[in-house]
């Protein structure tokens, strides 16, 4: 059954010694398929850690078929009782803020993130305040009294109190993939732009891929980022595990005399145990984002027609209409259709194909893996170098 939202189990830290990858001697040829948040950031800490490495994409770097391809994602560290992801989102935090630097563009917008809790006992939240304190990045404690004086705007009748994470924001999606993408040519990389052909088995990815331009790429190591069209290139191993969702997001336009309050506000997440609206009030410059967490219909990411449906938005609508003052007869700016490629479990994968260690999988973003971007591209490039261990969160076999 497709999962409905994630659910993390505790990391138990499990680095099982039958799922390593091997290492591969620097100054080899890598190949990486897909340009999205996942391959885009693995490129470029490949070619930084010292391979010779080429990027290969069909539709290019944050383009709209693509999961990274949305203007905004939010970046939180809060993962209920998974201390993993929670540490790789504080690596890949410092990462986003290094790489921003050296390439003089704003990508994070350090808005904060507020939990919208309904409940005293909210584990989502309340069992990462201990990693939160471990890292110096504490959480705010909100009565829902000081949530409408800090935040007009904000409706509170239904809530129960709310946590404000300082420390996080969001980043710009699209812009940001393309950066990575310049970056990794700038620092010698090499980009294509094709389609790589469907193979029948891993073996023949590894004897050299087939391209649209009617090329074959040989290299000494293939990396397949391919975000939900995994099972097209893998279906006999990925077509049960990796599933694509359709999911939608909408930007609104607040009034004109309260924009600035709606600029001010932090990202936010509901935890209303159902729908799980999320939203970015800033959303630079495009309009305030609500987007709905709860897994949508199957999609095609090739042939689905990104053309929203109309009860969810109704619902969003009256969602913000209830949560947020003033905004209940608000314009839709602007709307998106975008695709979760989804794992059993909500874990990202990856690891070696079974019938062949040459070929590498990395995927299943499900609808949180944009943030984690550089620190998961510095973690496979550094396991690639070394040949270690891989967690067993991102197990094949699950
Ligand atoms: C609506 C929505 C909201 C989200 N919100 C958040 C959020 O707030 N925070 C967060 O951290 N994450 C969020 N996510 C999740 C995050 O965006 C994804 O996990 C992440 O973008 C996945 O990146 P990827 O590189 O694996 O896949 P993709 O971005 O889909 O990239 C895959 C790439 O592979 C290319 N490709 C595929 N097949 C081939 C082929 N055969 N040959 C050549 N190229 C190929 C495609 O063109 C594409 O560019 C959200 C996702 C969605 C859809």
């Amino acid at each position: 059954m497709k999962p409905n939202i994630n659910t993390f189990a505790p990391d138990a830290r499990s680095n099982d010694s039958h799922y390593k990858i091997a290492s591969l001697p620097k100054g080899s040829r890598i190949a990486i398929v897909g340009a999205g948040a996942f391959g885009g950031w693995s490129a470029l800490y490949l070619l930084r850690a010292g391979y010779k490495v080429t990027l290969i994409d069909t539709w290019g770097a944050g383009n709209s078929r693509s999961s990274s391809g949305d203007e905004t994602r939010v970046i939180r560290s809060t993962y209920g009782s998974n201390g993993f992801y929670f540490d790789l989102n504080v690596r890949a935090l410092e990462l986003w803020k290094e790489n921003q630097q050296r390439w003089g563009k704003k990508l994070f917008y350090n808005s904060g993130v507020i939990w919208f809790c309904y409940q005293e006992k909210n584990p989502i939240v309340d069992d990462s305040i201990p990693f939160a304190a471990k890292h110096k990045m504490d959480y705010e404690y909100l009565t829902t009294a000081e949530i409408e004086k800090r935040y007009s705007v904000i409706q509170t009748n239904d809530l129960h109190h709310a946590w404000l994470d300082p420390f996080g924001g969001y980043l710009k999606a699209r812009e940001s993939c393309q950066a990575v993408k310049e970056a990794f040519v700038a620092e010698g990389g090499m980009f294509i732009n094709a389609f790589v052909k469907p193979q029948h088995s891993a073996s023949d990815y590894a004897s050299g891929l087939l391209l649209s331009n009617g090329t074959i790429f040989q290299s000494d190591l293939q990396l397949f980022a391919c975000g939900s069209w995994l099972p097209e290139l893998f279906p006999s191993l990925l077509s049960a595990k990796i599933t694509c969702s359709k999911q939608e997001a909408y930007y609104f336009g607040v009034p004109k005399e309260k924009a600035a309050a709606f600029d001010q506000l932090p990202a936010w997440i509901d935890l209303d145990g159902n729908d799980f609206y999320y939203g970015i009030p800033g959303n630079a410059a495009r309009g305030f984002k609500i987007g709905v967490d709860k897994r949508g219909e199957a999609f095609d990411p090739t042939q689905g027609e990104h053309i929203i449906n109309p009860t969810v938005l109704t619902e969003a609508r009256k969602f913000i209409g209830h949560r947020f003052r003033s905004l209940g007869s608000s314009p839709l700016l602007e709307n998106r259709v975008c695709p979760y490629e989804n794992s059993p479990d909500g874990n990202f994968v990856f690891g070696s194909h079974p019938e062949n260690d040459r070929v590498l999988i990395l995927g299943g973003g499900s609808g949180h893996g944009f943030k984690h971007g550089p620190a998961l591209g510095e973690m496979v490039a550094n396991l690639i170098a070394t040949g270690g261990n891989i967690n067993s969160l991102f197990s094949l076999s699950k």
